[in-house]
């Protein structure tokens, strides 16, 4: 297979050349069985120069938000600071076994215990569970937790869940994973949830609301205490999808709002990495009427602990008498949603990055990230204006339609590639057209965001002056535009080998 200059290993494999030299065996030789060695497996013979070389320029080819600007909207593209990645290798982290005595691992409880009381003080909510491995999946637990509580009071008649046009995706996904019916509400034209549609699907069969402030159109809920109170009068619970806290956090907790469960992205808010499948993690924070549901272990304080997951009514930072900490499973937890604890390693990253920025620091994250939306929202104004005109918070969704030119937004997010950008989220929110969601991050400077408006601006012009440059494009990249269904139906994860008769041969990986 070629691929674009970056040769494969196979093609540089020479008979005979190798890449190390073992040490003379100073131990006696067992002879393998006979089954186990194959002499046909088809391994390239190369140098460890060449190994090295082709591996560098694979890693070269990926984009990420270490080589520049990466304004994926809704996906919060923030620099990790690498006193994350430290501090996750330190080996006292490393080297334990989840399935280790507790007493045996008490620094590892400890951040546990803080992480959990730190998102539960800035949630406004009673206790936390670490375990959820990604933000939908924290998703599903906020709904299996809601409707454990309706079960525990005999009230089963309720099965809907009403979720804004303006949501992600994945709430009706995992509504429908957790066996409930989605109602799906208009917004208005201020590009809040319509409120008489609301009025008008509240009753005994729902629920509740899965709700995200701000929404997916970057719009902070104008009416959030009123929508909260319609769903709380017919007797439903308000789910927060705190995917956007990158916001929020520091300047509004969801508890105060009457949000009485919500789930974080760490990989999002808290700069853990993500992207290209790697681990994520979605803790979920509960109101204390729903915190004996959440999935278990959770950490508490031996002494206070209630066995139901509502042990630190203070909800703040623990700097002492944390010694006597222990693994519980919440009185009426709906059970783990994944092996053991949740992605240890991204909950020591999120701890180090809140650690590092403190309160206050957090709090003026939020504020940057808001003020830089803004800044691209005014600077792109006359040229791409916003689907629905005030001001936004961290993100900012724009139409990529453009007088006089029949480019779609496919196309000037290809083109962006050209002019060293990696480009936004294409056609999401579905309710506005040719959809760009932009955002830009607190971590990203003045001067980043005018050379992103001046390519925008420049590519704006060759829409209409030279639109090909746009429907071909991207022009710069190794490879062009891509068959992405073909690639995810059928990805070839792995070198073509030479042909064998050996049929397992044939397993993709
Ligand atoms: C990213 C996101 C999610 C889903 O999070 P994953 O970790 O990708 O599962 C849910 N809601 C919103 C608003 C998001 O931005």
């Amino acid at each position: 297979m070629k691929r674009d200059g970056v040769r494969t290993l196979y093609e540089l494999s020479r008979p005979g050349r190798c890449g190390v030299e073992l040490p003379t065996c100073d131990v006696p030789e067992t002879p393998l069985a006979e089954e186990l060695v194959r002499a046909d497996n088809g391994l390239p013979s190369v140098s460890q120069l060449d190994v090295v070389r082709h591996y560098q320029a694979l890693s070269q080819r990926n984009f990420g938000v270490d080589s520049g600007f990466y304004p994926l909207g809704s996906c919060t593209m923030k620099y990790n600071p690498k006193v994350n990645e430290v501090v996750a290798r330190l080996p006292g982290f490393t080297d334990v076994h989840p399935l280790q005595e507790p007493d045996t691992v008490p620094g590892c409880l400890s951040l546990m215990y803080r992480l959990q009381n730190w998102l539960s003080e800035l949630a406004g909510l009673a206790a936390t569970s670490l375990q959820p491995a990604a933000g939908a999946q924290g998703e599903l637990t906020a709904l299996l937790m809601m409707r454990a509580y309706f079960d525990d009071r005999g009230d089963s008649g309720r099965t809907q869940v009403l979720i804004p046009d303006s949501a992600h995706g994945t709430n009706p996904a995992s509504t429908s994973m957790a066996g409930l019916h989605v109602l799906q509400l208009p917004s208005d034209e201020r590009g809040n949830v319509d409120l008489g549609a609301l009025r008008a699907a509240c009753d005994d069969t729902v629920l509740g609301l899965m709700i995200t402030n701000p929404n997916t159109l970057g719009l902070f809920e104008e009416q959030i205490l009123e929508v909260v109170q319609l769903v709380h009068d017919c007797g439903g619970l308000v789910y927060g999808d705190g995917a956007n806290m990158n916001a929020l956090a520091g300047v509004v907790r969801p508890g105060d709002l009457g949000i009485d469960v919500m789930h974080y992205n760490l990989h999002k808010t808290f700069s853990t990495p993500h992207g290209g499948g790697g681990p994520g993690s979605g803790p979920v924070s509960a109101s204390a009427e729903l915190a004996p549901y959440l999935p278990g272990p959770v950490v508490a304080q031996a002494d206070t602990r209630t066995d139901d997951g509502s042990d630190n009514e203070s909800g703040g930072p623990v700097a002492s008498g944390e010694d006597e900490l222990v693994l519980i499973t919440p009185a009426r937890s709906i059970g783990p949603m994944c092996a053991y604890h949740g992605s240890f390693g991204m909950l020591v990253r999120a701890y180090a990055y809140i650690r590092a920025h403190g309160a206050e620091g957090l709090r003026q994250n939020s504020l940057h990230a808001v003020l830089n939306a803004n800044t691209l929202r005014v600077l792109l104004d006359d040229t791409f204006p916003t689907a629905y005109p005030r001001a936004c918070m961290h993100e900012l969704v724009v139409s990529g339609h453009l007088e006089g030119s029949d480019v779609r937004a496919l196309d000037i997010s290809k083109r962006l590639i050209d002019h060293g950008f990696h480009p936004p989220t294409n056609y999401f929110p579905l309710i506005v057209a040719e959809a760009l969601m932009i955002e830009p991050t607190e971590t990203e400077s003045r001067e980043t965001l005018e050379a992103f408006v001046q390519a925008m601006k420049d590519i704006a012009r060759e829409a209409v002056a030279q639109p090909e440059l746009l429907t071909a494009a991207p022009h710069s990249a190794p490879v062009s535009r891509l068959d992405e269904v073909r690639a995810a139906r059928h990805p070839i994860l792995r070198e073509p080998t030479p042909p064998s008769d050996d049929p397992s041969d044939d397993v993709q990986e």
